[in-house]
């Protein structure tokens, strides 16, 4: 592929018509609630009142600043000085709810009355429940049936939110089922509902919006790196799902050429299509193509459908990549690593032994990328993103570390509910 100067990189996104990878394919009847987005992006989101309230917000409903943890005990075993920007510390969990704060205060400003959101694992879909509950907004979470029976807990917190679930019963019944079930509704209702999309990326100006909401982490660790030491560092290290977390992580060091930015995909359990999710680290199954709205790089067939994927962490488990990480990736600007399922469980162990803390199963494959660059140097100044906190894993993680205790544990809870 053709190396893009990052100078020139403007014009490649922000862009709703063409671009290397981005701009808005989408079908004709979304074309306004579309323009509608792009003018509220335009001249709502900048203005003082929105962003006034909305770091009000950041500050007593999400509990920003996140802090920046030095992790001496890692850093002592693996002879790097390393940090760890804690999002798990944002309510509900996770970075997600910047993004869905933002938006559905964006629809508030808009004089919406509806919100509707689609969610894979459920975690984006909490997140908009919590602010649509804060920010008196009905709210409708569309989510494949598949989906909605594995995750319950997260289902039941929604609905524990006030939010009405759906649970969509066409095609895979997963992820990709519900988003074009949210878009079919929003193309319908667009009057009076806004569509919170849950990455950095869809049809333009969502990638933008959605990068913009996100850069607070970056901006915050700019400011609390000072606080440890001078200058900036040599690493920033997230996991890479559709990208949100990643690009507002990075977006005020890109132009830093000194500071490496290395994106971690999820290596699943192999190389071979269907048992990972790494768009950028594993080319040979990934090319540049058109889904859900965006041109971006996709693990896709040679007839161009979306390939299956897998791994232990359903927020990395997703065949597209944001364009903006995209673009950067192409250009050379991050670099991508994948981590395989085992890695992450190994890596979600030793943080949490050696610092106190639960990394979430998406960001533990950012901290396992840490662990492998700390095989090839020494005495750098690491930082990576911890985008979620583990809780909502229990599920997934006593499963994989204790598996019969975990099943002792379920079984004599059934008898337990049998008693009452
Ligand atoms: C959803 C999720 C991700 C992946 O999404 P991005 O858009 O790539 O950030 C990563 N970490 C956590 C904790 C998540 O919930």
């Amino acid at each position: 592929m053709k190396k893009i100067p990052l100078k020139s990189h403007h014009q490649f996104f922000g862009d709703r018509t063409t671009g290397y990878f981005g701009g808005q394919y989408i079908p004709e009847i979304l074309r306004p609630a579309l323009l509608e987005l792009e003018e509220a992006y335009k001249h709502i989101f900048p203005s003082k009142p929105y962003q006034k309230e909305l770091q009000e917000l950041s500050k007593h409903f999400i509990s920003r600043p996140t802090p920046l943890i030095y992790a001496q005990n890692v850093s002592k075993i693996l002879g790097n000085e390393i940090y760890l920007k804690f999002e798990g510390l944002a309510n509900t969990g996770a970075h997600k709810i910047n993004n869905a704060l933002g938006q559905v205060l964006l629809a508030k400003k808009m004089g919406k009355k509806h919100i509707i959101a689609e969610t894979g694992a459920g975690q984006h879909g909490l997140a908009v429940a919590a602010c649509c509950a804060k920010l008196g907004l009905a709210c409708e979470i569309y989510m494949g049936a598949i989906d909605a029976n594995r995750q319950r807990p997260n289902v039941f917190n929604i609905e524990l939110f006030g939010a009405k679930l759906i649970s969509v019963s066409s095609g895979s019944q997963t992820l990709k089922d519900a988003v074009n079930e949210t878009l079919r509704v929003w193309s319908k209702r667009s009057q009076d509902t806004f569509y919170v999309l849950g990455s950095a990326l869809g049809p333009y100006p969502y990638p933008d919006l959605v990068r913009d909401l996100q850069s607070v982490i970056g901006r915050e660790v700019k400011r609390q790196c000072k606080e440890y030491f001078q200058g900036l560092p040599d690493y920033l290290v997230a996991c890479v799902g559709g990208g949100s977390n990643a690009i507002g992580f990075f977006r005020d060091f890109i132009q830093e050429e000194s500071v490496k930015l290395i994106g971690v995909e999820a290596g699943g359990i192999g190389e071979a299509m269907g048992e990972n999710a790494a768009r950028m680290d594993k080319k040979s199954t990934s090319s540049v193509g058109i889904a859900q709205g965006y041109k971006s790089i996709f693990l896709q067939d040679t007839h161009g459908q979306l390939s299956p994927t897998h791994s232990i962490s359903a927020g990395l488990d997703y065949a597209g990549i944001g364009p903006q990480l995209a673009f950067l990736g192409t250009i050379g600007r991050i670099q991508f690593l994948s981590a395989q399922d085992k890695e992450a469980l190994y890596a979600l162990q030793f943080f949490a032994k050696n610092e106190g803390i639960i990394p979430a199963l998406e960001s533990s494959h950012a901290l396992a990328g840490v662990i492998k660059i700390c095989e090839k140097v020494k005495n750098k100044k690491i930082i990576a993103n911890v985008s979620g906190r583990g809780d909502k894993d229990i599920f997934i993680t006593a499963k994989a570390l204790k598996p019969t205790e975990w099943r002792l544990f379920l079984e004599e809870e059934i008898e337990r509910i049998k008693g009452v």
